[in-house]
């Protein structure tokens, strides 16, 4: 029987977004059910509100959960009614070049569910933020966007995992490779920022250097585990981390704001064949100018990060484990915890800068 539940819509173009009944049918093959515990608000969410990622309104948001699975369909063996899981977006295939070649983690071929959740009122089918919609009591997922990581952990501290913090501390340790003993310089300290912090932090960078144009900001950065901040509004970035590196620049820099400006200082604030590590999201009409000579001289990876190159069946589970052995402190990021009720203003907060990550918890 499908159900009827409460789940935040976006209805069109920089309207508010509000609380409606969703239908939420009974799980196909390779579908699960999940009853959603908690939802971080992402950029991400603000971005589909915005039109900034599609037309395809009216959007069903929220993609940073943690809940239990209610129901699984037909054919599925990875997860049953009762696990614990954190939401993923990229459930991989198993089957394209990319996973077949050992590399799941860039698959090109992630899916979602195949049915529709819809607008209870008048039908309309939803479109889930990153396919996954968990602003609402229960949501619709393809049962490999489920990860199972040990239940004992608060669902609001796991919900992180599946987007905005997964991307920061895989932009650090997977994507860049960050070893121990080297220097990092972290570009744009907002959640995903922080979480590349944490990530260099736990992968034992002897140097992390926080940059921002907010002094808040590199307050919290320091206590995600930045040695130095830099306030780049008073001070050149790249002569500061050069400064701060015997004048060579760091190893790996971090650049999490998505923007030329911010790219190119990332690009000149790097050791010689040091890398680099592009996770902030840039908008469709940004350019980039740089000196090919320069590309080409100065050696090196200039990378990108998506969803911090995470395999969530390899990456979750691993790093719930390291928090709750105390090793990683998911719970820093954690600014307020919500009602379903409160996401239009906690979009404004986390546009302020106000807040980390505001948590709905159901
Ligand atoms: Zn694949
Ligand atoms: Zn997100």
């Amino acid at each position: 029987m499908a159900q009827e539940v409460r789940g935040v819509i976006a209805p069109g173009k920089d309207e508010p977004v509000r609380l409606e009944t969703i239908v939420v049918p009974d799980p196909g093959p390779g579908e699960a059910v999940v009853q959603v515990q908690a939802c971080g608000v992402c950029h991400t969410d603000l971005h589909y509100k915005q039109g900034g990622i599609s037309d395809d309104f009216p959007f069903l948001l929220g993609h940073e959960a943690a809940g239990v699975v209610e129901a699984v369909g037909a054919d599925v063996t990875d997860v049953a009614p009762g696990d614990f899981v954190i939401l993923n977006w990229r459930a991989v295939c198993g089957r394209c070049r990319a996973c077949l070649r050992g590399r799941p983690w860039y698959c090109f071929d992630t899916h979602n569910a195949g049915q529709k959740m819809t607008l209870a009122s008048t039908g309309q089918e939803l479109s889930p933020a990153l396919g996954i919609g968990a602003f609402a009591e229960k949501t619709l997922v393809a049962a490999g966007q489920c990860t199972k990581v040990d239940p004992s952990v608060s669902a609001q501290v796991a919900g992180l995992l599946g987007c905005g913090v997964m991307a920061g501390i895989g932009a650090a340790i997977n994507t860049g490779q960050v070893g121990r003993g080297d220097t990092v310089a972290v570009i744009g300290c907002g959640g995903v920022g922080d979480a590349a912090i944490a990530g260099a932090n736990l992968a034992g960078a002897a140097k992390i250097i926080a940059v921002d144009i907010d002094d808040r900001k590199l307050e919290t950065a320091r206590t995600m585990g930045a040695t130095h901040t830099v306030n780049s509004r008073e001070t050149d970035p790249v002569e500061a981390i050069r400064e701060l590196t015997g004048g060579f620049g760091a190893d790996v820099v971090i650049e999490a704001v998505g923007r030329p400006e911010t790219y190119k200082q990332a690009f000149y604030a790097r050791d010689l064949a040091g890398t680099v590590v592009l996770v902030g999201v840039p908008t469709p009409e940004m350019k980039l100018e740089l000196p090919l000579l320069d590309v080409f001289g100065r050696g090196g990876s200039l990378k990108s990060s998506w969803y911090g190159d995470c395999l969530p069946s390899r990456d979750f589970p691993m790093l719930i484990d390291l928090h709750l052995q105390g090793r990683l402190d998911l719970g820093a990021f954690v600014s307020e915890t919500i009602e379903l009720t409160d996401v239009e203003k906690a979009f404004e907060r986390m546009h302020h800068g106000d807040v980390l990550r505001s948590v709905v918890v159901l």
